[in-house]
């Protein structure tokens, strides 16, 4: 029976597994789809203190499991599939056709890339289509491409795209981008890039790959054709919580809800990272909760004895 078993190596994940290290509780962590989470999705990190060069976010995390594993942590690529409770604990299924018992649990699965959601899209994944400009980027060397939405995400998107692509042209829904400023000037601010405000893609087309899109505005109703290579949609992400639904309490969007102590409705399951949060989602703030979560089962695991 392990003490903890941390599910999810994003940033959250790994720093609840340095915490437990430390604390000597040996933790599990198990990967989960993306091992790494988001953060080896994206390029450069600015805004985690002690960097001020910046740090990819793939070393980030990997730095932090190796951090995690000289104090003892245990990293195993699966994907947990459900948990049941048992008497001393719970016990969780993993999709490879182990069980897995553990005192206590920590949910730090966060969040995947939202789609759009059109049957076309379905049609041209992996064929014009993605959500990883990190990923897939380089595949685009001299073509032009769009990318949709109007946050940090689509902007941090399009900036790293203009390594590659000749032309880069954000759509966003709204006149107004959701971005933070600092991201909103640079992105203006570069000559490759440009925008369609008010617009969403209502279909994408083209015969074996993407050749364009059709625009649907918002304000007018109507229709426009845009030729382009690719379409990278980055509008947001949906919590990694399916597996739970039924047994902790979701709020409406699917997040984990817990109480400011990381305490999910369930003892001894706590959560940590962008699966529990609607407002901030940064590296720091995951990593803070991760650390939080941790400290609180090692209390939960000592009061127990
Ligand atoms: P976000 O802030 O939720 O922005 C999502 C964007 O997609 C919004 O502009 C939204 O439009 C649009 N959108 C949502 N659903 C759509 C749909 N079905 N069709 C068309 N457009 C749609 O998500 P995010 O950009 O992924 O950022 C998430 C969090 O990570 C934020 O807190 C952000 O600050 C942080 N982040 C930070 C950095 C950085 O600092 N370098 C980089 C990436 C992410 P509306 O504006 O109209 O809602």
């Amino acid at each position: 029976m392990e003490n903890v078993i941390i599910l999810g190596t994003g940033i959250a994940g790994c720093t609840a597994a340095i915490y437990a290290a430390r604390a000597n509780l040996a933790p599990l962590v198990i990967s989960g789809e993306q091992d790494g989470g988001q953060l080896t999705l994206t390029t450069e990190v600015e805004n985690f203190p002690g960097f001020p060069e910046g740090v990819d976010g793939t070393k980030l995390v990997q730095d932090s499991k190796v951090q995690a594993e000289k104090f003892g942590a245990k990293f195993k690529i699966d994907i947990a599939t459900s948990f049941e409770e048992i008497e001393s604990g719970f016990e969780v299924s993993l999709m490879g056709g182990e069980k897995v018992h553990t005192k206590t649990l920590i949910v730090a699965t966060g969040a995947s890339a939202r789609w759009l959601g059109i049957p076309s899209e379905e049609k041209f994944k992996g064929r014009g289509v993605t959500v990883c400009a990190t990923c897939d980027g380089a595949f685009f060397k001299g073509k032009e491409v769009i990318v949709v939405g109007g946050g940090d995400s689509a902007m941090e998107e399009a900036l790293f795209l203009t390594r590659f692509c000749t032309k880069v042209t954000v759509v966003h829904r709204r006149k107004e981008l959701r971005a933070s400023k600092i991201m909103q000037d640079k992105a203006k601010k570069n000559e490759k890039i440009h925008f369609i405000y008010d617009s969403v893609v209502d279909e994408v087309y083209g015969e074996k790959l993407v050749e364009g899109v059709k625009l649907k505005n918002l304000v007018t109703g109507e229709f426009s054709d845009f030729k382009t290579d690719g379409v990278f949609v980055a509008i947001g992400h949906i919590p990694n919580t399916k597996f739970l639904e039924g047994k902790l309490t979701l709020d409406e969007k699917g997040y984990l809800n817990a109480d400011k102590f990381m305490h999910t409705n369930v003892k001894g399951i706590f959560v940590a990272g962008d699966v529990q949060d609607t407002r901030f989602r940064q590296a720091i703030s995951a990593a803070g909760s991760g650390c939080m979560a941790a400290m609180e089962v090692e209390k939960f695991l000592s009061e127990l004895e």
